[in-house]
């Protein structure tokens, strides 16, 4: 309330704040008509397995196209539907969309979805992974779910045993951002991921910091002794891979393999260029 906030008191009678309460009042209204006109959309980023040189599979990251405003990113919405419980659907559509657009594409590609931590707290998580999984015939190794540190952080045998229930279900499961937040080792040790995805903080200043390639490579070695696989998050140079490579990442992502795309533009082959970075 206003008085635990102490001198933020004050906030609440700026003209301001009821502005930007009003606003969002709007766009919580605006969330649900959204979801109901089908003005969701899932964009597509390649990742890319380094002893292949392919594109192993795609994540699948959540756009909005507002009539009006244009396309807007998830760090907008996604924070909206998690307060106001429009999560859950959302989160749901979003596996089934994937899915069913996993299906079209070739061989044995992956697709990621991220899972908000509030689904978590939501007992219908598993039965909606479930649904979203039996209505497109996606091979449930194809579908890899991407949770963040925090989702570990709430009621935690709640949260292990859904975790153990997804993976019985044959889905892949990897921990997000790691090294942010609230990050710990033990995580490691609660529950056996299939990946580790390296903050792209890490990954930012790689070629400037030498300390940041220091927990690039005692992540990846921690991976390969836990028997996780570890993706790079947010290579943007050829310098980046060059070193991410030399540290033993197992893959990459980011913006020098492939923007975050619609369905319609994907190519499932990487650019010559990206592939033939040699070691300096
Ligand atoms: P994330 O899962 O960690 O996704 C990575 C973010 O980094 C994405 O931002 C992606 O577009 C961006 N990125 C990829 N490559 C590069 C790069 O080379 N450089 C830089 N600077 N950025 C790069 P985006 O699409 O804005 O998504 C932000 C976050 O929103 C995601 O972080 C994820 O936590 C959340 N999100 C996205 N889609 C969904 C969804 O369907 N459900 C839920 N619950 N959360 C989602
Ligand atoms: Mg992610
Ligand atoms: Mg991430
Ligand atoms: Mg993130």
């Amino acid at each position: 309330g206003a008085k635990s906030q102490g001198r933020g008191t004050y906030r609440f009678f700026e003209p301001d704040m009821d502005v930007q309460l009003q606003a969002r009042r709007v766009l919580e209204l605006d969330l649900r008509k959204a979801l109901a006109n089908g003005e969701f959309e899932p964009f597509y980023q390649p990742q890319v397995n380094i002893a292949s040189s392919e594109i192993s599979g795609f994540e699948a990251l959540l756009r909005w196209r507002h009539p009006e405003r244009g396309l807007i990113p998830p760090g907008e919405f996604i924070p909206i539907a998690e307060d106001t419980g429009l999560i859950a659907p959302l989160g749901e559509w979003v596996l089934a969309k994937a899915c069913k657009d996993a299906m079209t594409w070739p061989g044995n590609l992956k697709v990621a979805v991220n899972l908000s931590p509030v689904q978590f707290r939501n007992k219908g998580l598993v039965t909606s992974v479930v649904n979203a999984l039996s209505a497109s015939g996606l091979a449930p190794d194809r579908r890899e779910l991407e949770i963040t540190e925090s989702v570990l952080l709430q009621d935690n045998d709640a949260t292990l045993t859904i975790l153990h229930e997804l993976r019985g279900l044959g889905v892949r499961i990897a921990l997000d951002d790691f090294g942010t937040g609230y990050s710990s080792l033990s995580y490691l040790r609660s529950f056996p991921f299939d990946k580790i995805k390296i903050d792209q903080s890490f990954v930012r200043e790689l070629s400037t910091r030498a300390d940041c390639l220091a927990i690039v490579q005692s992540i990846t070695r921690l991976g390969e002794s836990l028997g996780m696989s570890t993706t790079a998050e947010g290579v943007e140079t050829e310098d980046q891979f060059v070193q991410l490579r030399a540290a033993g990442c197992t893959e990459v992502q980011g913006y020098y393999f492939g923007f975050p795309k619609p369905l319609k533009e994907l190519v499932f082959s990487l650019a010559p260029r990206q592939l033939s970075a040699e070691v300096a």
